[in-house]
C-alpha cells in the first residue's frame, strides 16, 4: 500500500520502518527539521512537505503527540493547507494519536466532511511495543475502515481491537490508563503499608500475585526492586512509562469524566495525584516511581517495622 506517515517521532519512526519491512511503500513527514533528518538517516523516504507525502497516498497515518496537532493538520490554516484537502477522494486517515475522545470525534467528523475516511487508532505498548511490532491497538470507526486500516495494524501492533464507532478507540484507552493510574497508586501503597507492617516486598508479592490482587501494576511493574526483576523500580525508575505521558493521559480521562459527568472518584484522585508527582519532577520517571510520594509522607514513627 502506498501509505503517508505523519508525525516521525519517538514512537512514530520505528511504526513507519516496520511498514517499510513489511513492503509497503511509505514515505514520512514530521514539521520538526530534526525528526525528518532522523527519519532520512534511518532509511526513511522522507519529503519537506506534508502535502507531497499525501498527495499520492492510499492510506495517511499520523502519529501526534495532542489533539489540536491533529485536528489543525486535518484542517490547515495559517497559510498551510490542509492534509484533508490535500489528500486524494475517498483515501482513508488512521489517527495513532493519544488524544480526547470529543477531539477524535471532531477529526472525524472533518474527515467525513471532506469526502473521506478515517479511524482513531491509538496504542499501548510504548516505544519498545512500537520497535517490536508489538502494539495494542484500540481502533473506533465503522467496521469497513477498521477492516481497511487492520491489514497496516496488524504489521505495526500484535493485537488490533474494534472497540466500536468512531472516538472509542479512545474511550477505551483513556478508561484502561484510568485503571492502570488508580492501580499503579494503590499498589505502591500496599508495599508502603507491608513495610510499615514488617512484611517483606517479596512475600507481599508471592502472596498478591496469585490471589485477588493481582494485576499488570504489581506483576509486570512491580514498584519495589526484586520481585520482578524488569521492572523499572530495579533501575532507578527510568521508563517504562513517564510520568509526563500518565498525567496526560489522566488528563484525558478527565475530561472524557466532564463530559459525561460519571462518578469517578478514585480516577480522579489519581489524576490528582499524578499531576502532584508530574509537579514534583515526576514527569521523566517511570509512573511506578509514585511509591516514592507515598513514602514520604508516611515516613511515620509509629511504624512496626
Ligand atoms: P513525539 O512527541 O516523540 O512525536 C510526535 C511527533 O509528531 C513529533 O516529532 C512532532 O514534531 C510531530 N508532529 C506534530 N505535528 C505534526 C504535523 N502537523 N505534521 C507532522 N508531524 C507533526 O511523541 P511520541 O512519544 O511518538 O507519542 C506520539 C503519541 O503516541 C502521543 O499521543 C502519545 O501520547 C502516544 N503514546 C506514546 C507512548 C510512548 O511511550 N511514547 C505510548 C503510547 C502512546
Amino acid at each position: 500500500m502506498r501509505v503517508a506517515f505523519l508525525g516521525l517521532g519517538h514512537m512514530g519512526l520505528p511504526m513507519a520502518r516496520n511498514l517499510v519491512g513489511a513492503g509497503h511503500d511509505v514515505v514520512g513527514f514530521d514539521v520538526v527539521p530534526g525528526a525528518r533528518e532522523a527519519a532520512r538517516a534511518s532509511g526513511l523516504r522522507v519529503v519537506n512537505a506534508a502535502t507531497d507525502a499525501v498527495a499520492d497516498a492510499e492510506v495517511v497515518i499520523t502519529m501526534f503527540a495532542a489533539g489540536h496537532q491533529v485536528i489543525d493538520a486535518y484542517r490547515g490554516g495559517a497559510g498551510r493547507p490542509g492534509l484533508l484537502a490535500a489528500a486524494p477522494g475517498g483515501i482513508l486517515f488512521v489517527d495513532c494519536s493519544t488524544i480526547a475522545v470529543d477531539e477524535a470525534r471532531a477529526a472525524h467528523a472533518l474527515a467525513e466532511a471532506a469526502g473521506l475516511r478515517s479511524v482513531d487508532a491509538p496504542v499501548s505498548g510504548g516505544v519498545v511495543g512500537a520497535e517490536n511490532a508489538t502494539l495494542t491497538f484500540m481502533v473506533g470507526g465503522a467496521r469497513a475502515d477498521v477492516d481497511a486500516a487492520r491489514p497496516l495494524l496488524e504489521v505495526m501492533g500484535a493485537r488490533v481491537v474494534h472497540c466500536g464507532g468512531p472516538g472509542l478507540g479512545q474511550a477505551a484507552k483513556v478508561c484502561n490508563n484510568m485503571i492502570l493510574a488508580a492501580s499503579q497508586i494503590v499498589v505502591a501503597e500496599a508495599f508502603v503499608l507491608g513495610e510499615r507492617l514488617g512484611l517483606s516486598h517479596q512475600a507481599l508479592f508471592d502472596v498478591a500475585a496469585h490471589a485477588s490482587g493481582q494485576c499488570w501494576a504489581l506483576t509486570t511493574n512491580c514498584p519495589v526492586p526484586g520481585p520482578v526483576p524488569s521492572s523499572p523500580a530495579n533501575r532507578g525508575f527510568e521508563p517504562g512509562f513517564a510520568g509526563a505521558l500518565m498525567d496526560k493521559d489522566l488528563g484525558l480521562a478527565e475530561k472524557a469524566v466532564e463530559l459525561t459527568g460519571v462518578d469517578a472518584r478514585m480516577g480522579m484522585l489519581a489524576r490528582t495525584i499524578y499531576r502532584e508527582f508530574v509537579d514534583g519532577g515526576g514527569a521523566g520517571r517511570d509512573f511506578s516511581g509514585i511509591i516514592e510520594s507515598v513514602r514520604a509522607p508516611s515516613d511515620d514513627p509509629r511504624s512496626t517495622a
